[in-house]
């Protein structure tokens, strides 16, 4: 057991204390016992703070050109590098995952600077004839302002990485406001930036309870832009501050993911899927697999072959190496799964493997929970609609592949979808009638490469997207300029044209 590690607040270039003195504590999931680290309980004044700096460092880094800003950004990428076996080893103390999963982690936030910083030199703009002669008609990107952004704790490196890169890049000033179950990540991440050599004021960490400072950020009137990834109930409530305020807002909340399994599937593949979908990170991804729509002629030896591997996981400690399935985050969060169990049963749904907390041996001293299947699930019931967060699939029996997608798409979310099937025809119309962000042919629900776009429908998001270029959209704003040279005054759909 390592000494916790003490995280500050990040404002105008200082590592701070906060103004009331309030430590809170992060621990690890998988031993309560010990304290990860501790971390400031911020407050408004805090808030006022970092928007104050982030505002002001605003009017210079604006005008530092876009290939510059970037080669900051390149540097980031180049010590995520460097330090990415010690990120990972916190990470998987501090929120649980497995070493394998948490390197994979830092590296998406290696492959977003690397992909963010060759954004400096694109930011393209458009030009285009003006319809009067001697006039110049063309659009150019600027940068929104103050961010802040807000983070969970399930992808405590990549998805801070997924929004301060592009934000950054594209002109504006950032503050990050970190998951209270991951605050040693984040602190570990921003120290990186700021060894990366940042201008003050351009990013800032504030840490602190979400319906205190992350309410404060949301609400101060000098923050243009709100970056939200986080649950549905917190998300409704950032988005309506932000119409309220008149913010541009980005929202990524939750998830309800299926993967289909035809009858002319390739089952082992298509097992490999499932289990990495529906119990990878625990169960705790918002691309997670909830739901598995099975082909009724391939139910049974399918059900059968997932129990099969689903009964030798390994569940442990992250960093220990024969781990496969790491725990839950937090208390909390474990009474929710097993409150699941009870409405499962309640509905007629029937557990056919896990549905308990896992207390054996060391486990008893974390927050572990068995991998869980449950059977006799209908579309209608609630644990095949609600986003439940943790290591538990439903499998679902259907009889055509038209009922598979009606029933994939019967659900308020939208993120992700999977089908696996070896008839092209169905994969063309799967690709065109399943309603999600996210649809895969042939593979899991889960696997986001940062230079595709990534975000759902429906309750899941907002219209925005985050990684690839359309980041690049969330984190500009088009200005369009004309330059007229022909020395008279032209006015437009006025003037005949000679
Ligand atoms: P989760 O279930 O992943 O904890 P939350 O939506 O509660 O989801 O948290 C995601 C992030 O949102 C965290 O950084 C949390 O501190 C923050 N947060 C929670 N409540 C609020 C709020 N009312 N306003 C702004 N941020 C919040």
């Amino acid at each position: 057991m390592t000494n916790p590690f003490t995280c500050r607040n990040f404002i105008d270039g200082n590592w701070l204390n906060v103004a009331d003195g309030t430590i809170l504590e992060s621990r690890n999931p998988a031993n309560k016992n010990e304290i990860v680290a501790t971390f400031p309980r911020s407050i408004n004044e805090d808030v006022d703070k970092a928007v104050a700096s982030a505002r002001k460092a605003y009017q210079t880094w604006r005008k530092v050109p876009a290939p510059a800003r970037a080669e900051y950004i390149f540097k980031v990428g180049e010590l995520l590098t460097k330090y990415k076996e010690e990120l990972a080893q916190l990470m998987s103390r501090e929120m649980g995952k497995p070493l394998t999963e948490a390197r994979g982690d830092v590296q998406e936030g290696i492959d977003c600077a690397f992909y963010s910083a060759g954004e400096g030199r694109r930011m393209f703009g458009q030009t285009t004839p003006s319809e009067m002669p001697n006039k110049f008609a063309m659009t150019v990107r600027t940068p929104i302002g103050v961010c802040t952004l807000i983070t969970p704790w399930n992808f405590p490196i990549a998805i801070p990485c997924w929004k301060a890169m592009p934000a950054l890049v594209c002109g504006n000033t950032i503050i990050l406001k970190p998951a209270e179950d991951t605050p040693g990540c984040a602190t570990k991440l921003i120290e990186i930036f700021a060894e990366a050599g940042f201008p003050p004021g351009v990013v800032n960490l504030v840490h602190g309870i979400g319906e205190e400072v992350g309410k404060a950020l949301v609400e101060h009137p000098d923050v243009n832009l709100v970056s939200f990834t986080g649950s549905s109930e917190t998300g409704s409530s950032v988005g309506e501050i932000c119409g309220r305020t008149h913010k541009r807002v980005c929202l990524e909340m939750g998830g309800k993911n299926a993967q289909i399994v035809m009858d002319d599937a390739d089952l082992e593949l298509a097992l490999d899927g499932a289990v990495w979908g529906a119990f990878g990170t625990t169960g705790q991804r918002c691309t997670a697999t909830s739901r598995l729509i099975l082909h009724r002629d391939i139910k049974e030896k399918f059900t059968d072959m997932l129990l099969e591997r689903t009964s030798k996981l390994i569940l442990g400690a992250g960093y220990d190496s024969k781990t496969e399935i790491g725990p839950i985050i937090n208390e909390s969060q474990l009474k929710r799964v097993c409150k699941y169990m009870d409405i499962a049963r309640n509905e007629g749904a029937t557990i056919l493997i896990g549905g308990e907390i896992a207390w054996e041996g060391s486990l008893k001293d974390g927050y572990f929970f068995q991998p869980t299947i449950l059977d006799d699930v209908t579309a209608e019931m609630r644990v095949a609609k609600e986003e439940i967060f943790g290591p538990v699939v439903a499998l679902i029996e259907v009889d055509s592949f038209e009922n598979a997608i009606a029933i994939l798409n019967d659900t308020n979310y939208g993120l992700s979808s999977s089908i696996y099937t070896r008839d092209i025809n169905r994969a063309f119309a799967a690709m065109r009638d399943i309603e999600a962000g996210i649809t895969y042919i042939n593979g899991p629900t889960i696997g986001a490469e940062v230079h595709l776009p990534f975000g759902g429908i429906k309750q899941t998001g907002n219209g925005h997207r985050e990684a690839g270029t359309a980041a690049i959209d969330t984190f500009t704003e088009w200005k369009t300029v004309y330059v007229d040279f022909s020395g008279s005054l032209q006015r437009a759909q006025i003037d005949n044209r000679e």
